[in-house]
């Protein structure tokens, strides 16, 4: 996390963003016992605070010392929008202006939330409306949970032993979450954390294109599982399709996929994610492609119909031809989902999550990592 995002224009450290470790370590260096950490996050996070003064079993003294160096900024809630089908949307704004689209995906006793991690994406997948817009800025750590915290606050109050408005969360949402590793990795670890959101680490997936570097130092320094956005079965279609692949391509990918599952202290498996493209790569070959390629990676795989956008002229796959690469799937021993399109009425399905920025690269950089904190 750089320093000019974790602290405002007057120098305040702003308390939402930081994780368990960084939350104890401001505390020390405040001549503070480390046991406040807890205190403050789960005023924070669970009760959804935004002011020291409601912080009961903080000392009055200690509050306003806290009021003066910190604040809780979480972003601004321009909109909350239903969906015919009870996806909901809220378009939030940051700072700077620019604002960032979440969705909440309710489905039988589970809800997920569909969380942003930059304002953009510099990759420009040629299916993605996001991508098509170009990319402004990293969010800062303090901006992605701020998403998770705005939506539940949204909930309060309610009973925290019986309801839990959000069972997992996935950064599938604006933005590649790789080429904001450290932003991203903190976040996280506050959905999980028990003294915020708990969200056990298989109910949290991170979404990811493919940024392999990332990829192989993720395993590192969290367990959380993990969805790849593969769309294709061989280089020369995924070249045009995800451009990194151009840099990372499939075998490179599937390895460090592989990696990171066989790091985990608990055996689980990858989300291969499909985008069902019309005429492109829905064909019967493409999933007998697919089924070799995936032989060795401890997968599922989540087709997704297409959501169309007016930029693009590709067209969704008819249901006979989904249906079709799913039984070839199938018999070749797979697990395969097809994602039902949700939210579609009020453009928040999968890739048409666009928000309100400008472009802030120039075409031709498109799809080389811009803020990649990682070598
Ligand atoms: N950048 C990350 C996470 C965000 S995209 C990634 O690419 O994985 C989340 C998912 O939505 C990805 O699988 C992406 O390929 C898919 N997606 C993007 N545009 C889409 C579209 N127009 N229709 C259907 N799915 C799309
Ligand atoms: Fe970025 Fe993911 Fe969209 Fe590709 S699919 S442009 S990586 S958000």
């Amino acid at each position: 996390m750089t320093e000019a995002r974790t602290t405002n224009t007057e120098g305040k450290v702003n308390l939402l963003g930081l994780s368990r470790r960084k939350m104890e370590q401001f505390f020390v260096d405040l001549g503070e016992k480390k046991f406040r950490a807890s205190q403050v996050m789960k005023w924070i996070h669970q009760q959804g605070v935004d002011d020291f003064s409601a912080m009961s079993n903080v000392s009055k003294t200690l509050r306003e010392r806290l009021a003066e160096v910190a604040e809780i900024r979480g972003p601004e809630v321009l909109l909350d929008e239903y969906s015919r089908d009870g996806t909901r949307k809220w378009i939030m704004r940051m700072a700077e202006g620019n604002s960032i689209e979440t969705v909440l995906i309710p489905d039988g006793d589970r809800a997920t939330l569909c969380v942003s991690s930059q304002v953009g994406c510099s990759l420009d997948c040629t299916f993605c409306s996001t991508g098509k817009r170009g990319f402004n800025r990293n969010l800062s750590a303090a901006e992605i949970i701020g998403q998770v915290w705005a939506a539940l606050r949204t909930f309060m109050p309610y009973d925290r032993t019986r309801e839990k408005p959000i069972t997992n969360v996935v950064l599938m949402g604006m933005g590649e979450p790789l080429l904001n590793f450290d932003n991203v990795v903190d976040a996280m670890d506050l959905m999980m954390d028990d003294w915020a959101y708990g969200i056990s680490k298989r109910r949290v997936t991170l979404s990811t294109s493919g940024v392999i570097p990332a990829l192989e130092k993720l395993g590192e320094v969290t367990d959380v599982s993990l969805a790849i956005s593969l769309h294709a079965p061989n280089d020369e279609l995924r070249d045009q399709l995800v451009p990194i692949n151009r840099k990372y391509p499939i075998h490179r990918l599937l390895e460090a996929t592989r990696g990171y599952l066989s790091g985990l202290p608990d055996r689980r498996r990858a989300t291969i994610e499909y985008t069902m493209i019309s005429g492109v790569n829905d064909q019967p070959e493409h999933a007998r492609e697919l089924a070799e390629i995936l032989r060795d990676v401890p997968c599922k795989i989540n087709l997704i119909p297409f959501n169309p956008f007016p930029e693009s002229d590709f067209r969704r796959s008819s249901n006979n031809a989904i249906r079709r690469f799913q039984d070839i799937l199938n018999q070749q021993g797979y697990v395969v989902t097809v994602r039902t399109t949700r939210g579609d009425d009020i453009d928040a399905a999968c890739g048409q999550l666009v928000g309100q920025f400008e472009d802030r690269t120039r075409r031709s950089e498109r799809y080389i990592p811009v803020h990649q904190h990682v070598s």
